[in-house]
């Protein structure tokens, strides 16, 4: 064991307490506000709110742009393009549960793709685990199939994995079919006519394309023909995507920010198939990637604090070694007190990015080739720093900045781990730290800027005297409450 680990003599144990602690408070804190260092990260704090959802954040490239990427020809954005797309077809829905990971380990004749699912693959036994096998082995005979040409598909007849592929991902479909029939009602007034187009040109026919998916969506789903609705509207919307003029007719019927919003539905509309096709434009240029192994990994213990770290949530911030907070941090700290506790109580399943580390850690798998996951959905904060802080650090599509408390933090004796959790309890707590100095110091450049709530600053900019005064007391009855919380931890 390192010298560094040594002298850090907290119990692995206390450590991850102090990371759930600090994670919800944090949580409390800043809320689903974006954490993102990088300025041009910052545009999509607005989209951070949905807590268990794919975000278009999450989607900001399209179809044209990523086949781009492939047409390129680079090695690496080509093998991070081949992870994604298969993370993608693996996240059966939106929300927490479907979130994938993928990792690769490339050999001379063929790769091995190891895939984690947040809510962990053969954890429940139960016929969709069987399901799942299936499909990853028909997604293998998919990717072993393509060769020369099969990327010249048509729309209209797709590959029988294709239509697995649909299938797989209904819940998916059916959200965004419903999401894009909203937003067309309520724009259907501004949907201009197309009949002045002439009959042949391209402009007519990319007219003809988006009123055929428009006409498709408006209709509602026939009961009992669902599958074949879905895979007709995936069709159409992939069409739609491929020919990127389509965007300028959507411009002109419904003006640029309606366009763009349309555009971005149906690149999620289109996903099931244009990853597919994405899949098999890659294998021609990589052929080795023809033989491919997809493992999908057993799932890693959940975290569980012990019953002796459950406490206050004063009690908590004082053991995590924080200043005292101003007034309108205890108030806003102190709606949650009540649910601090049973909330850290919960077991935290590990996100699937952590379950690959910990994976490779503990060695059941040969380390990847690559230090790039691919992801159904952005990395999460805390994800990221781990990631962040390996010896290889690993990257992935992107990193939404959102600190999610219920996160599993990865358990285990090897030194890598241990870094890496420790690193990430120093980073949480500089990060509440920073919030408050950019609290107390709402001027100090660079802290807190895009975690501060603006009414707290408010409240501070107008404080009097006499309320200073007041405030001081309140910190001073704040310590003492610590005081009692103290006692009463050690009477227990
Ligand atoms: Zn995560």
């Amino acid at each position: 064991m390192s010298v560094f680990l040594k002298t850090a003599s907290h119990s692995h144990n206390e450590r991850i307490a102090r990371i759930i602690w600090a994670a919800h408070m944090l949580f409390y804190l800043t809320n689903t506000q974006s954490h993102n260092r990088q300025p041009q990260d910052t545009k999509n704090n607005g989209e951070c709110d949905d807590r268990d959802t794919n975000e278009p954040s999450d989607n900001e490239t399209d179809y044209e742009t990523e086949r781009a990427v492939i047409l390129s020809g680079s090695r690496t954005p080509i093998r991070r393009k081949f992870l994604d797309c298969i993370a993608q077809l693996l996240s059966p829905c939106k929300g927490w549960n479907g979130v994938t990971a993928t990792a690769i380990r490339e050999g001379e004749d063929g790769v091995e793709v190891d895939v984690a699912r947040n809510d962990g693959f053969f954890s429940r036994g139960d016929r969709a685990d069987s399901a799942v096998i299936t499909y990853c082995t028909r997604l293998e005979g998919y990717l072993a199939g393509c060769d020369e040409g099969s990327t010249e598909v048509t729309a209209t007849s797709p590959e029988e994995f294709e239509l697995k592929a649909i299938n797989f991902a209904r819940r998916r479909v059916d959200y965004w079919i419903e999401d894009l029939r909203e937003v067309l009602k309520h724009h259907l007034n501004s949907t201009k006519s197309t009949d002045g187009l002439p009959q042949s040109s391209p402009r007519q026919e990319d007219a003809n394309t988006w009123m055929t998916i428009k006409d498709l969506i408006l209709q509602s789903c026939p009961n009992q023909c669902a599958t074949r609705y879905r895979v007709l509207v995936v069709q159409q919307a992939y069409k739609c995507v491929n020919t990127p003029e389509i965007q300028q007719t959507l411009s002109d019927n419904f003006g640029a920010q309606i366009a763009t919003k349309l555009w971005t539905k149906l690149n999620f509309l289109a996903r099931p198939l244009a990853d597919c096709r994405l899949l098999a434009s890659i294998v021609t240029r990589e052929p080795h990637f023809r033989n491919c192994k997809i493992v999908p990994i057993p799932p890693k213990p959940k975290t569980t604090l012990e019953p002796k770290y459950m406490i206050e949530i004063f009690t908590a911030w004082e053991q995590i070694g924080l200043e005292s907070p101003p007034k309108c941090v205890i108030q806003k700290l102190d709606r949650f007190n009540k649910e601090f506790k049973t909330t850290c109580a919960e077991a935290f399943s590990l996100h699937a990015e952590m379950q690959l580390v910990l994976h490779y850690e503990e060695k059941l798998a040969p380390p990847p080739t690559l230090d790039y996951f691919g992801c159904s959905k952005k990395t999460c904060l805390l994800c990221e720093i781990v990631l962040d802080t390996l010896p290889s650090p690993v990257s992935t599509r992107g990193r939404h900045g959102v600190c999610y408390p219920a996160w599993g933090v990865p358990n285990s004796g090897a030194d890598t781990i241990q870094l890496a959790v420790q690193r990430l309890e120093t980073s949480l707590v500089d990060r509440i730290g920073g919030f408050l100095g950019g609290l107390m110091h709402p001027r100090r450049k660079g802290q807190a800027v895009n975690t501060m709530q603006s009414g707290f600053v408010s409240d501070l900019s107008r404080l009097t005297l006499e309320e200073l005064q007041k405030r001081e007391n309140d910190v001073q009855s704040f310590k003492s409450k610590q005081a009692v919380h103290r006692n009463e931890l050690m009477i227990r």
